[in-house]
Order: C-alpha cells, then structure tokens, then sequence
C-alpha cells in the first residue's frame, strides 16, 4: 500500500507550496483504502524552529480537510524524537564502510581547491580516522557511473558520482544534516512514495544513495515544479503573499483554495477547472503533474473564491461569514448588530464579493452609528449644488407618510428627484449613497436604503447636508 509522507519544517509561515505538496500527497495516499499520508514534522533545526509555526502547520492543514482521524492520517510525528535512530544510522553507515571521518576545516578544503564550487576532495577519504569530536562524517559516494533518479514527473535524471562531492552526513558534533535525517525517518515510517518540491531535487541522489547503503528499496520520486508569480519569479515570502493564512484571513473558502492549489501542475483534464475535492481526488495522478512551472494567479484565485462563495446556500454564506462579525473585530459597536438585518442583507452580499472580508465594507453601513465618511467619495458625489438639490429633494420625498418604504418605491422617488434635476437615476442616487453608506460604490442603493430604514436614512441625510 502506499504510504506518501508531508515532511514540513517549522522554520516560518506555512507555504502555498507547501499546502499543494500536502494535498498532492493526501490525493494518492486517499486513493486506496490501505494508503497512508504521514505527517512529520523536521522540527530539528532548533535555532529557526517555532512552535507556533508548527501549530500553524496542523492547524493549516485541518483547515484544508488534512487532519488526524481521517484513517488515512498518520501522525504527526517529529523529528526531533528520532534522534538516537538518526544516531545509529550514521554509526552503521560508518561501521559499514559506507562512510568517514573527515577533519578537514572548510578554509582547508577550500585552499586545495582551484575552483571553490568544487566540493570536497576526498582528502580524508582513505584516512581511516576515528570518531571523535568535532570530525565530520561524510557519505562514501561510489566511484564511477551515475545514480539515476526515475523521477514520476520529470522522467530519468542521472547523476554523475563524479559530480556528487562525499557529502557530510553527520556535523562534528554529532548532529545529523537533513539528507541523512530525512531519509532514516522515511525509511523507519516504511515510505514509498516522496512528493516534493523542485528544489529537493538536488538532495535525491545523495538521499538515494543513503537508501542503498542501509539496504533499502528507494522510494518512488516525485518533485514538484515550482510555483511562480505572474513575472515568473519563484514564489518568496519577502516578496509574494504566500502564507496559507492570509488567504484564509481574508476571506478564502478553503475548498475553492484546495480546488485552486491542485490545478497548479495538474488539471483533472477537460476543460474543467472548478471541480470540487471529492471528484477530483480519484483522478489525481502523479505522472500527470507537469514539469514545467505553475503559475500562481491571483486573480484566478479570487475569481474561484467568488465562484465558491455563491454556490453555498445563504444560511451557510452566513455562518461562514461569522468570523468576520465576531464583536471583537468588527467595526461597529456590538450592540448595534443584528443578525437578523445581516440575514436579510446577505443574499445581496453573497452576489457580490469574491473574498468574505469583502462583506464588511458592504455592510457596515446597517450597524455603525454613523458611516464613515471618505472625503473624496463625498466631494466627488457632491459636486457643486447638485449633490445638495438631489439630497434635499429625496428629504422631502422621502418624507412622505404615504411613500412605502420599499425598494422599488425608493427607486421611483429617486428616479423622480433626478427628473427634476436633469440627471439620470445612476447619478442622482450618487449623493444619496455616500450620504447613507459613507461610499460611492456598494451593495443595490434602494434595497440597502429598504434594510437601513426610513428614520436612519433621513437622519443620515440630514447630517449630510449639515
Ligand atoms: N523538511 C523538508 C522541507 O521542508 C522536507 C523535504 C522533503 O519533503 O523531503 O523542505
């Protein structure tokens, strides 16, 4: 059975990159009822290590429907714990011939070397040194011929030995590097199958290697192309918006961003795009991710998120909007808001924004004492008299006791008011809007002026014209 492992390292926010390696390997594993997807977390690199990065990870992961208690979840394990086994690897490796100690400082490898790109020489190759502190244990690659890594989705890769320096497994102190650590873990957690990103690959013959010293079938490899921004530059975090959190702080479903991560190098085929996990995890393979690097577009993104957000029913738009009406980080006071009034608003909404944060600068106007005023939106609406007539003329209208206060009745009134003036509806409802919602663009105006109700509109035309 296959057994996929996620092998993350706690050292900053979790990756977009990482999250579509994730659920690559979630995918297969899920694919047969035996199949397992390992979650270990390499939580040995104690200087970057951070424990919340690590409960991000988890918690990230749930979030995109990874997450302990699925039978096909296994883990998560940590490194860390495995220290005596990376221990006695490295032992065995070197009892076994497979590899050195070597007590050449850097500066000395580097001043036998002409070209300092070169690696190691091999100085301490046939010195038979002992263990001892402060020696390093270097991997005795073979002499002669190429390691070839049959790669699912790059095709054979073949590594020359000559160009594969005795590479260090074990620091002078003991400590073991990632490719050593990496490969007992995934050995002892009975891997088969390694999906990870491009810039591993470089790792994968000397990880190979290691698998045949220790008398093991090497795992299948996978590496994943990387992901790039629309100037086609990898993915930075100094640079991108990448971490899995914002998107999901600003408003992404995470299934439309499940369905958008697995398109990137893959595509259930067709000319399908939203296709939800359910379906598309049978047809996940492998051998059909693309080679070539993924696009990360936004805008797509959101558009898919958009797309998402309307197909849920209006009382789950609802519940999923919670987090963003919570009293804590709304932007009205908590007494002012009605979950009924934001029940009756939320179709209107839900048609409309792409990301749930969005909702807020739909809505706030029916909870807030007063909107908030953008200036420029207000002189822009109020140019010259005009803004004034309009608003003084809807006051009148509106005062009205015969007038219904509905929509399609507030539109006529509108419609009538801007007659008078000369103006089409579109821009005498310009002034009304700005007045009651503080902006100039925003959910429909008459079912929002219905919602608010005729005593705050008034009101809030009033002060406008203060
Ligand atoms: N801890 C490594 C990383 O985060 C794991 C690489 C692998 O999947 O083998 O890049």
């Amino acid at each position: 059975p296959i057994r996929t492992r996620f092998a993350p390292s706690p050292t900053g926010m979790f990756h977009v990159g990482g999250a579509r390696s994730a659920l690559f390997n979630w995918a297969l594993a899920r694919q047969s009822p035996e199949g397992r997807f390992v979650l270990r977390i390499e939580d040995t690199d104690t200087a970057r290590n951070r424990p919340e990065w690590t409960e991000g990870i988890i918690r990230a992961l749930a979030w995109l429907g990874i997450e302990e208690g699925d039978p096909h979840f296994e883990g998560p394990y940590f490194q860390s714990a495995y220290a005596e086994q990376h221990r006695q690897t490295a032992e065995q490796l070197y009892k076994e011939g497979n590899a050195y100690y070597c007590d050449c400082t850097r500066e000395q490898v580097q001043q036998r070397r002409d070209d300092p790109h070169l690696g190691y020489d091999g100085f301490c190759r046939d010195r038979g040194l002992e263990p001892a502190e402060g020696r390093a244990l270097r991997f005795r690659v073979p002499e002669g011929g190429p390691t070839v890594v049959d790669d699912l989705i790059r095709g054979r890769v073949e590594f020359d030995h000559d160009a594969i320096e005795d590479f260090v497994i074990a620091r002078g102190d003991g400590s073991p590097l990632f490719v050593l650590a990496n490969v007992v873990d995934d050995v002892e957690m009975r891997i088969n199958q390694v999906i990870r990103g491009e810039e591993h690959l470089s790792n994968t013959p000397k990880q190979q290697l290691l698998w045949q010293a220790l008398g093991q079938h090497p795992p299948a490899w996978a590496h994943l192309p990387v992901i790039v921004n629309e100037k086609r530059q990898k993915l930075s975090k100094r640079r991108d918006k990448v971490a899995l959190e914002s998107y999901q702080d600003e408003g992404y479903l995470p299934e439309a961003m499940v369905n958008y991560l697995m398109l990137l190098g893959w595509g259930p085929g067709g000319d399908r795009e939203i296709m939800p996990w359910e379906e598309m995890e049978p047809l996940f393979r492998i051998s059909d991710v693309n080679s070539s690097s993924a696009f990360f577009d936004e805008k797509k993104l959101r558009a898919f998120n958009g797309e998402y957000i309307r197909a849920l029913s209006v009382a789950e738009f609802v519940r999923r909007c919670q987090p963003w009406l919570e009293p804590e980080v709304a932007p009205w006071p908590a007494e002012n808001f009605d979950p009924d009034l934001f029940a009756a608003i939320a179709p209107l909404a839900q048609s409309r924004v792409a990301v749930l944060s969005e909702i807020i600068p739909n809505v706030d106007f029916l909870f807030l004492d007063r909107p908030v005023l953008d200036q420029q939106s207000w002189n822009k609406a109020m140019k010259p008299g005009v803004g004034e007539h309009v608003l003084t003329a809807a006051l009148d209208a509106f005062a009205d006791p015969h007038l219904s206060w509905r929509a399609a009745d507030l539109k006529a009134v509108l419609e009538e008011v801007g007659a008078q003036q000369g103006m089409k509806l579109g821009k005498a409802q310009a002034p009304v809007r700005v007045a009651v919602t503080g902006r100039t663009v925003g959910l429909p105006l008459f079912e929002s002026l219905e919602l608010l109700g005729r005593e705050a509109v008034q009101e809030r035309l009033r002060a406008a014209l203060a």
